[in-house]
């Protein structure tokens, strides 16, 4: 064994295995939204060819979706990618990230894999952000990179656009909003990518565009950031089928925006039935809830009721995230609840 220091403390990232019918464990989309896309790659498309390296198609109908220019735009395998790629470009090791705490778990994995310092600062009650406290752990601890998940996960929380901006404008340093739920709430910056050049915005596919399988994100920002991260960005990194199915999908967004507004109304009734079960939901702006149940071994007790849904262990002990999914799925998961409340 010789991996390097950095990667002998690091687990493998464990995902789930078990398999219920109703999946709301992992914030993935509609099944049947885009399924027809698949259809549409036919007889004509070669697999033996190198994928478009300047992914032109696919930064257009981008652009055309979030209105920037081409040259604001990066693509990845995955906003994954896109993250892990920033971190690589921005970076040195033994600088520091700095995030929320709670958020998504990969930022802190990359940070582990290249050797940064990283550093979650804690939200208040009920997992509210106050972006005041915020700024000032960023003027005292000076982040190479910032890291804003918005709507945050796995908490569902929101930072008003205002807010976001005060944070991007309190540093000099890359600040980067990571808006994968950002269809399901509505406080986006990426209109600000020109005015703030230290503003990294990173979207996906994988949520309210229902299609998590093609590993499909990208990247926004001012010309200049994009060049740097394209030093970094290995070429072909986006395969050809994944790329052919994201143009085809964001050429059809109002699809997805009707999606995303009935999971916005399914999640107002789901945190309802939540509450009027005395479970203590948090507000959320995103295609899940996060809640708190003293009901012991919850998780374990849902799966023989065929739903799933996702735990959180440590400081987070008997929290749970549950996905919005399709009407008949979120009443599934509301029966079984009222099993064990
Ligand atoms: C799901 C998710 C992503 C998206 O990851 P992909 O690699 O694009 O599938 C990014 N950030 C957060 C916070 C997420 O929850």
């Amino acid at each position: 064994m010789k991996e390097k220091q950095s990667v002998k403390e690091l687990q493998p990232y464990v995902v789930n295995p078990i398999v219920c019918s109703v999946k709301l464990d992992a914030n993935e989309g509609s099944k049947d939204l885009f399924k027809d896309l698949v259809k549409q790659l036919g007889e004509e498309f070669y697999l033996n060819v190198y994928p478009d390296d300047s992914y032109i198609d696919l930064k257009k109908s981008i652009s055309n979706y979030v209105g920037c220019e081409i040259s604001n735009i990066c693509v990845g395998n995955g906003s994954s990618e896109l993250l892990d790629l920033c971190i690589k470009t921005f970076v040195d090791r033994d600088e520091l990230i700095l995030s929320l705490d709670p958020s998504f778990a990969m930022y802190s994995i990359y940070a582990k894999i290249f050797d940064t310092k990283y550093m979650g600062a804690e939200s208040e009650d009920d997992f509210v952000i106050n972006a005041d406290k915020f700024i000032h752990a960023i003027k005292e601890n000076n982040p190479k990179v910032t890291i804003i998940c918005n709507p945050n996960n796995p908490t569902g929380s929101m930072i008003k656009k205002d807010d976001v901006i005060k944070i991007i404008k309190s540093t000099d340093n890359i600040v980067i909003v990571d808006e994968a739920y950002m269809e399901f709430g509505d406080e986006s910056v990426v209109e600000e990518i020109e005015n703030y050049k230290n503003l990294i915005v990173v979207k996906t596919l994988s949520k309210a565009f229902s299609m998590a399988g093609i590993r499909t994100g990208y990247l926004l920002a001012c010309e200049e950031l994009v060049k740097t991260v394209e030093k970094v960005r290995p070429p072909y990194n986006l395969n050809s089928i994944s790329a052919f199915l994201a143009t085809k999908a964001l050429e059809e967004k109002d699809k997805m925006i009707a999606y995303a507004k009935g999971i916005k109304k399914e999640r107002e009734k789901v945190y309802k039935s939540l509450k009027d079960m005395n479970v203590k939901a948090f507000p959320s702006g995103a295609n899940f809830l996060f809640f708190h149940s003293d009901i012991k071994n919850l998780e374990e007790k849902l799966v023989k009721e065929d739903v799933l849904i996702r735990k959180f262990g440590g400081k987070l002990d008997n929290h749970y995230r549950v996905t919005i999914g399709s009407e008949d799925e979120n009443n599934e998961f509301i029966k079984a609840m009222k099993k064990f409340v």
